[in-house]
This record gives C-alpha cells, structure tokens and sequence, in this order.
C-alpha cells in the first residue's frame, strides 16, 4: 500500500505565513515507521520540491513537489520526464529576464522546471514591463504563462497536479492499494485521480481521507471515504495504520 498525503494543512497546521509551517516531532516518528512498514510514503505539496523536503525532513519519503513538475527521492530532484524538454526553455527564459528585468527591480526566482518573476517591490512600469515581456519571450519559448498577485509564472506547457502526481506514483511503485490525506482544493484532484485508477484496475482499493477545515472548500468532506478532524485527526489515521490506538 501506498501512503500518499498532503502536507500544509493536513500534517502542519495552517499558520499565518507559509514560512511558519511545522510537522512536530510526534508526526514525523509516525511518517518514519509508517515509511518502514510500507510501500511507499509520499509528500505532495505545491510548495517546491526542497521546502516540502525541509518540513517533513525524512530521507526515507519521497516528495512530489513544484505544481507536480518534481519528484524528490534520496536527495536527488528529478523532472518529470514530459516536462524534461522544457528544462533549457525555462533556463533560457530566466536567462533573458535577468539580463532585461532585474536590474530594473525585478526578482527572477529560478526554480528549476519553473521560474517565477517577481515584481511586487518594483515600481508599476517594471511590473507592466515584466508581465509583457515575460508573456512575449515565454510564448515564443512555448512556454505556459500565468499572472499572480505581484508575480509572473513560467511552466511547462504540461498538465501537472497533485492528480498527475498521484497516477506517476502509482504506475512507479505498483502499490495494490493507495490513499491519499488532504484538506484542500487541489487535493481534490489526487482524490479523483485514485478513484480512476481504481476503475482502470491500476489499483485494487483506494481511501480517500479528507481533512475537515472551516476553510476547506465542501468537496474535500463529500468526496472522501472518511473524513477527520485537522492534524490531530490525521495523527489518529497515521497511528491507525501502523496498528496503534
Ligand atoms: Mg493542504
């Protein structure tokens, strides 16, 4: 069986800032026995790869991170392999804005298989600046291209999810069951891409827990096969699994 969970809200609390997030101690033995008795125990989170890496902290899981674009096992970041011919077109595109953008104020976050620019800082002209020419070099790039709150997007022109995360894990590891902890929006797709691969026979059974929160959008308690109260509700299910009360 396949042990597949969320991360920020489902085995951290929810805190003010993303940087304030923390597994404790107690959760973190759970995932490492839990990784010792089963097939595999996976973080997916669309935090990049590395700070799902620094939050969970154990060698021993494998973590699925960067909008679905990374897999992160034994210290080593790989790319998806469809994502893969993209690498240099990121690279060029980061190269571009760092010669163009940043000294005018801008922040190119690299990020590996995405690149993010920043320009919530900078005066508005850069922010215009950014966004049209980030659009213009990308698209050329063939490049998707994505504008956030004080932020333009770079990624592959790929669909990525926590749903793709889940079928390349699965179609990897060969698990007969899988389930997946979440509490969020896009868990959602992780929950719907199990219940397919459990009608395509790829798995015999699957559970889709789901972590009730004042936030959390409905679907994650109608769509789930159990339901559980926050963390501490999901230490229960971990304890639950390893045999413990
Ligand atoms: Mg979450």
């Amino acid at each position: 069986m396949a042990v597949l969970t969320d991360i920020d809200g489902t085995l951290s609390p929810i805190v003010p800032t993303p940087d304030m997030s923390e597994v404790s101690e107690e959760l973190r033995d759970l995932l490492r026995r839990l990784s010792e008795r089963y097939l595999l125990v996976a973080g997916i989170s669309g935090r990049k790869t590395e700070d799902a890496f620094d939050l969970i902290g154990l060698e021993e899981v494998v973590y699925f991170g960067n909008h679905g674009f990374e897999i992160l096992r034994e210290g080593e970041v790989e790319v998806i392999p469809e994502a893969l011919p993209y690498l240099e077109k990121i690279q060029e595109l980061e190269r571009l804005a760092k010669g163009e953008l940043a000294p005018e104020g801008a922040l190119i976050e690299e990020k590996g298989i995405t690149a993010s620019i920043h320009y919530r800082n900078a005066p508005r002209e850069v922010g215009e600046r950014s966004v049209e020419f980030v659009k213009r070099e990308g698209e050329r790039l063939g490049l998707r291209i994505t504008v956030g709150r004080g932020v333009v997007e770079a990624r592959p022109p790929i669909k990525a999810d926590k749903g793709t995360a889940v079928r390349t894990l699965v179609e990897e590891y060969h698990p007969e069951r899988a389930m997946f902890i979440g509490d969020d929006t896009t868990d959602l797709d992780a929950f719907r891409e199990l219940e397919k691969l459990r009608e395509e026979g790829a798995l015999r059974e699957v559970l889709r827990v789901g972590v009730a929160s004042d936030e959390g959008p409905p679907e994650i308690e109608t769509e789930a096969d159990i339901v559980v109260d926050g963390v501490d509700g999901v230490g229960e299910v971990l304890r639950a699994l390893l045999g413990e009360d």
